[in-house]
């Protein structure tokens, strides 16, 4: 992720990753209370370009005010500093990370320091790009009333730690989670969609996280006449799809070879998943906007 080289925004500042301090005594070390983003920086034929730079730092903005965390800049500020770092890094194509964290309290009241902290690296496709096996997590998604699930809260993720875990130790590429009511809810760093008689479905907002990537998707469906649908549906019905596939800034879009053994029998070439993929893509790099111009 970094080198002798490598710059980061820290409080202000950008200044080599390997120079950075951390504090030990921080409550996101102690407790997970931090936010964090994850976005994607493209190399366009018009100059590197942040997909989406503004969604996610409003996304970072709400977590930091549900966890009571300040955080002084706009999303147009972050956004400037986000390209300042890139080229300072000479990134054209990047994930980018940024990070909240909160200082020493060990009171369980957030704590009034917080820093801010950029970093992003070069990264390929985070799943690849072939077909993953998925195993159904026997972890639950976390519960609605518990916490804040819109919200990208440093310690919600050792929940997708462990199923991740549960999975790859049990030989699957990835895992599946569901809601607390038992519908299918997403992966441990995606949401889903599945196909069936030609038409979409994915889980609606409210035990999930409101994917960027998942938005995005939705829009580029109704661009190209594909019927998609916000809906629950059980483990037992995805278990009858046609076809399925994840959509994260980290994954991109990506199908599934099978779910719990299960085969998904309508081959990819001829899924709505591999045609959005494609799109996406295109539609990352400013392409289906360039076309729609001329
Ligand atoms: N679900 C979870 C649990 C995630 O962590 C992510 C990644 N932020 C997603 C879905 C996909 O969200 P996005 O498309 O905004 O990256």
């Amino acid at each position: 992720y970094y080198n002798e080289e490598t710059v980061i925004y820290y409080n202000g500042e950008f200044i080599k990753a390997v120079d950075a301090r951390a504090n030990l005594y921080s409550q996101s070390l102690h407790y997970g209370n931090g936010v964090f983003e994850g976005i994607r920086a493209y190399n366009t034929s018009e100059g590197t370009k942040i997909f989406k730079s503004y969604e996610h730092y409003k996304r970072l903005k709400y977590g930091a005010e549900v966890m009571n965390i300040q955080l002084d800049y706009s999303e147009e500020q972050l956004t400037q500093i986000t390209y300042e770092l890139l080229e300072r890094n000479g990134l054209k194509d990047a994930y980018i990370r940024p990070l909240v964290t909160t200082g020493s309290d060990m009171s369980l009241l957030t704590s009034k320091e917080t820093n801010l902290v950029i970093q992003c690296w070069e990264w390929g496709k985070y799943m690849g790009d072939k077909l993953l096996k998925v195993k159904t997590s026997s972890f639950q998604r976390p519960n609605p009333k518990s916490c804040f699930v819109e919200a990208k809260v440093t310690g919600h993720y050792t929940n997708s730690i462990l199923s991740t875990n549960e999975a790859k130790n049990n030989g699957y590429d990835e895992a599946l989670l569901l809601d607390m009511n038992g519908n299918v809810a997403e992966c441990s760093g995606a949401n889903v969609f599945m196909q069936k008689d030609g038409k979409l479905y994915t889980p609606p907002r409210g035990y999930i996280m409101a994917g960027i990537t998942r938005a995005t998707v939705i829009d580029l469906c109704k661009e190209e006449g594909i019927s998609v649908e916000e809906k629950h549906f059980t483990l037992e019905e995805l278990k009858n799809a046609d076809a399925c596939f994840f959509t994260g800034t980290a994954a991109e879009v990506v199908g599934l070879q099978s779910l719990d053994n299960y085969q998904f029998p309508l081959a990819w070439e001829k899924t709505y998943g591999q045609k959005l993929m494609k799109i996406y893509k295109d539609e990352v790099l400013g392409l289906r906007q360039k076309r729609k111009a001329s």
